[in-house]
């Protein structure tokens, strides 16, 4: 019985964080439930204006574009190529969703399961400094934002704190993971009750907390390939060099060699940047290391045939050859 009534919740939250076009998500009980910690008035118009704004405003600015097909993961996690209107959406519509689901009033809230107690206990040794962890972060956090707990690529726990509605999914930040709580510090989420005492907020909303839903979303994030997206994502060095990479390797491979000559310094430096680069733990193996380094060297060789104005057949012999080569570390960063 429990657990059919977590699974609802977890696949609500999927559903309306991820399908297009994007629908407000109904509060798991009546306004008035969260009171004396969070009043009424607050809930309703924070769910029914605020998040119903960012839900409109996201499907609105992705309306008629290729976004149309994205899922809310993609969306967010490359939010440094997305505009204004499509990062602050649908980050507002993400955090949001989540924060409504781990809110419940105190007779209706799960117990926390041993997998979370215990991650928590190696993390934080205990509860009471999680708690205070969080409320410093949230406290410190200047001006419009939110709090988060996540699950870092690593599987560990981490508290962090994001401004506006951006969080730890997006590229833009630099603690990323998965949230598993997030607590809203935006003024509209108090303001009515609390005015500036934001500290009695931050508070009172842990009697809130359901960490029955925490605990399944703990779960749910160390099994979600989301984990490995993230990670590949913030290792920059990889990507940039696969761009001129592929920039440069189409072309010749249809005896276009106009990138390649224009480029071949450019991609040289760039394979010297990845060799140097922090590698992501997981990655941290010989084959990878070495791999890297054939990869420099078979780039100097080839910049050094452009700039000898070599010919196109050993040009393009060479450029094949370091392509191979940077597949061969794609193979090896994969499971
Ligand atoms: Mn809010």
């Amino acid at each position: 019985m429990k657990s059919s009534f977590l699974s609802v919740f977890v696949f609500l939250f999927s559903f309306y964080a991820s399908a297009q076009p994007f629908t407000l998500p109904s509060l798991r009980f009546e306004y008035s439930a969260y009171e004396p910690h969070i009043d009424a008035q607050t809930m309703e118009i924070h769910l029914t204006k605020h998040h119903q704004g960012y839900v409109n405003n996201l499907n609105k600015a992705i309306n008629g574009t290729k976004l149309e097909t994205y899922s809310m993961n993609q969306l967010l996690l490359n939010a440094s190529m997305r505009s204004d209107m499509v990062r602050n959406n649908a980050g507002g519509h993400y955090n949001h969703s989540l924060f409504w689901q781990i809110l419940a009033p105190e007779a209706k809230q799960g117990n926390m399961t041993d997998e979370l107690k215990n991650a928590i206990d190696k993390e934080f040794k205990l509860m009471d400094s999680l708690k205070s962890k969080l409320g410093t972060a949230a406290a410190k956090h200047f001006g419009s934002g939110w709090a988060w707990l996540i699950v870092t690529p690593d599987k560990k726990l981490k508290v962090t704190s994001t401004s506006n509605q951006d969080n730890p999914i997006m590229d833009v930040v630099k603690d990323r993971g998965i949230p598993i709580l997030g607590v809203d510090v935006w003024e509209h989420a108090y303001y009515l009750k609390y005015q500036n005492k934001r500290a009695d907020y931050l508070n009172n909303i842990w009697n809130l907390i359901d960490w029955q839903i925490v605990s399944a979303n703990y779960i749910a994030a160390l099994n979600d390939p989301l984990l490995k997206e993230i990670e590949d994502d913030s290792w920059p060095e990889i990507k940039d060099f696969h761009k001129v990479m592929a920039q440069t390797f189409h072309p010749a491979e249809k005896d276009d060699f106009i990138p390649l000559q224009a480029r071949s310094g450019e991609m040289r430096a760039k394979s010297l940047l990845l060799y140097e680069s922090v590698i992501p733990s997981r990655y941290q193996k010989p084959e990878v290391k070495a791999n890297l380094l054939k990869l420099v060297k078979e780039c100097e060789e080839l910049d050094k045939l452009v700039k000898k104005n070599a010919k196109k057949i050993v040009l393009k012999a060479k450029i094949i050859q370091a392509h191979d080569t940077f597949h061969v570390i794609q193979g090896l960063c994969k499971d």
